[in-house]
């Protein structure tokens, strides 16, 4: 397997097959419950993901900085995110804002039939493209742009998630989801925000109110 290559010739071999299953009972003690999103987190090599010299730490269950600013994250989260947009059944579109390093946009390639993902740094963008190819990831489509517009020439989708904290929800955002569609988004201006679900039904959306969670902004201005 290819990512069994990778661990033998990064010299972190078995200890991080343990630690990996160290993860994945310890994200399943946190909660997170589907099956199938914890496989994938399983078999996803988040070392892969961030710089050489932080891979030692990289089935820890926490975020990490990946340069520009940013961050890899929690893998709890990601797990979390991804169990409560798929909550109502497999999805075929999804639109995620916030690419970074790739490792959300890997996991939501092996659970959804196609991933539209929206980045404003594009040497992070070029950088998580380059790692799914190697991945053999190839159902993803990326855009350099930027996310409070999301991406109205495909929409609409049936799943949005959001990896960066908004001050509002983004108008765009709600217009691009289709009926049934569900949004996961980090709302809040502060250090703590606020995790939302919303779903579009017939008559407009309902509005949930899940986890305290600390992300990095979306960020408004030009791109980089
Ligand atoms: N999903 C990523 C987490 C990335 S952190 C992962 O799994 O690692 C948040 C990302 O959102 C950063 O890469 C940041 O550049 C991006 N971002 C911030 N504001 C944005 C905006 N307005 N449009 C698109 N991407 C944005």
């Amino acid at each position: 397997m290819r990512g069994n290559d990778h661990l033998q010739r990064h010299g972190i071999g078995m200890t991080s097959q343990r630690t990996r299953e160290r993860l994945i009972e310890r994200l399943y003690e946190e909660g997170l419950s589907n099956p199938h999103v914890l496989e994938v987190i399983r078999r996803t090599p988040r070392h892969l993901f961030v710089d050489e010299a932080l891979a030692h730490r990289a089935y820890e269950d926490t975020a990490l900085p990946i340069g520009h600013n940013q961050t890899i994250s929690q893998p709890y989260i990601v797990g979390r995110m991804t169990e409560l947009l798929l909550a109502a059944g497999p999805l075929d579109k999804v639109l995620e804002i916030g690419t970074g390093c790739g490792y959300q946009t890997a996991v939501l390639a092996q659970l959804v039939e196609r991933v539209f993902t929206v980045e404003r740094i594009q040497a992070l963008q070029d950088r998580a493209k380059e790692r799914l190819a190697e991945l053999n990831l190839r159902n993803v489509v990326y855009r350099w742009g930027d996310g409070w517009e999301g991406w109205s020439a495909l929409a609409p989708y049936n799943g949005i998630m959001v990896t960066a904290a908004a001050a509002e929800v983004p108008q765009a955002l709600l217009d691009q989801l289709a009926i049934g569609g569900r949004l996961v988004i980090p709302v809040g201006a502060g250090d703590e925000q606020e995790l939302l679900l919303i779903v579009r039904e017939e008559d407009g959306f309902s509005r949930h109110v899940l986890d305290a969670v600390r992300f990095v902004p979306l960020l408004q201005g030009p791109l980089l």
